[in-house]
């Protein structure tokens, strides 16, 4: 924020009225979004602007989504009303639940919005009195401090009705599927759906078990939301669609979903609801817990899916990646003072030398992911191959994220890479699948 003092308060004087905007002149209004508590600092949180009621051109068709430099900035007329439609309710079929609305008067506004995470928070998006803060070049301005908090999320995602479930299939989507998915938006009387196929022409009966667990981070950050009737309703019907399709072809009887919607952590397709973690898959003889923590944990030699050859292959190749890192750096060091010192020929030959070695090292590192990606292709069980081939095919899928690999896109022509559990996002799918629909009108 500009330095400035809070001139105390916003009760406008007559000189005020006069001298802080020049007549014709538009107010600047800027929101800036702070999403660092729940470590989401580039959160890229959809949303539309509206402006005295009316939402603007720009987002007719698709909300925009929040840059790196967290802020919305717009110029309106004195006078004008400014709100924000976020997350899945930008979308603009939906737009029911305008927040951070703020009267603009005569001055410049600036609105800082706040993550704040745990439960019992009472906000409601709704803006307090503002600061007048007055700079040191005599420019003044409205300042508000809000929060976004478990609750607001709740707010400003959208919770699917039955009906709208129904339109949002695809008119081929099999009916018994179809019925099982609408039974979600009912919603569930209990947090486990039995679905049963009959024998048909083409296939023999099935029954799949969908069990959904309760999330931690709901219950943490939201005054009352229930996982049947809040959470399991804000997830994007296709979500379910696919899962339970793809299940079913690829033959599996039981399965446990451990993350749908969810408010105040991790990554904004969860929060805009259309992302699905599944931690469980059962087929026949198999059960297969989607795991592989064990490759990247110092302390176990093999485990959850690794065996002893691939952990050393594994650690094999960490320690060649290590070795490039530092011998890059070397590389790059001597070839900056032999830069500084061009007439010196003993920097300029260390530098070739240290070049070379670097070179050496790199080989020596992709020789090792060849050897430890073959182990990882052979590793992969039947089941999850199966389920996340299938799932990858549909074009209502955009990412499957898992143990084994990650595709960010599976629509593009790039194969999924194997996931080398490097901390963050790659880490973080050491312990399940995740699919994310595509859904171009939320994100
Ligand atoms: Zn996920």
């Amino acid at each position: 924020m500009s330095a400035g003092i809070a001139a105390g308060s916003c009760t406008l004087t007559q000189a005020g009225a006069v001298t802080d905007i020049p007549l014709g002149r538009k107010c600047s209004v800027i929101y800036t979004f702070n999403t660092k508590a729940s470590d989401a600092a580039n959160l890229a949180i959809p949303y539309a602007v509206a402006l005295n009621g009316a939402v603007q051109p720009e987002y007719e068709d698709k909300p925009l989504s929040l840059g790196s430099d967290r802020k919305i900035k717009l110029k309106v007329a004195p006078g004008s009303k400014v709100a924000l439609y976020l997350n899945s309710d930008a979308h603009p079929g939906y737009r029911t639940q305008p927040v951070y609305a703020v009267q603009i008067g005569s001055r410049d506004v600036e609105v800082l919005i706040t993550e704040r995470l745990g439960r019992g928070n009472t906000e409601t998006a709704v803006l307090g009195p503002p600061t007048c803060i007055e700079e040191a070049n005599g420019r003044r301005f409205d300042k508000y401090d809000t929060t976004l908090t478990g609750d607001i999320w709740m707010k400003i995602s959208h919770r699917y009705t039955r009906e709208e479930a129904n339109e949002l299939m695809p008119a081929d989507a099999a009916p018994i599927t179809r019925a099982a998915v609408l039974s979600i938006f009912s919603p569930l009387p209990s947090p486990t759906l039995d679905i049963t196929f009959p024998t048909s022409q083409e296939k023999p009966a099935h029954t799949i078990s969908l069990t959904f667990h309760e999330q931690q981070s709901v219950n943490a950050n939201t005054s009352y939301c229930p996982l049947l009737q809040e959470v399991l309703t804000r997830t994007h019907p296709l979500c379910y669609l696919a899962l339970i399709t793809e299940a079913r072809a690829a033959g599996i009887t039981k399965l446990r979903v451990t993350s749908a919607w969810r408010p105040s952590f991790g990554s904004i397709v969860h929060r805009a609801g259309l992302g699905l973690d599944v931690d469980y898959v059962e087929s026949g003889g198999t059960q297969l817990s989607i795991a592989r923590r064990a490759l990247s944990d110092g302390s176990k030699q093999s485990g959850e899916n690794v065996t002893q050859e691939e952990k050393q292959l594994f650690d094999e190749m960490k320690k060649k990646q290590a070795e490039l890192s530092s011998k890059k750096a070397v590389a790059a060091k001597c070839a900056k003072a032999a830069e500084n010192s061009p007439a010196d020929a003993s920097l300029a030959e260390k530098s070739r030398a240290a070049a070379e070695d670097a070179k050496v090292a790199a080989n020596a590192a992709n020789k090792a992911k060849d050897a430890w990606k073959d182990t990882v292709d052979r590793a992969d069980p039947a089941l999850m191959k199966s389920l996340r081939t299938r799932l990858s095919a549909r074009p209502d899928v955009h990412q499957i994220l898992d143990p084994w690999y990650m595709d960010f896109d599976t629509q593009d022509k790039r194969p999924a890479v194997p996931n080398e559990h490097c901390p963050g996002v790659e880490k973080a799918h050491s312990n399940h699948l995740h699919i994310t629909i595509k859904e171009p009108r939320i994100l």
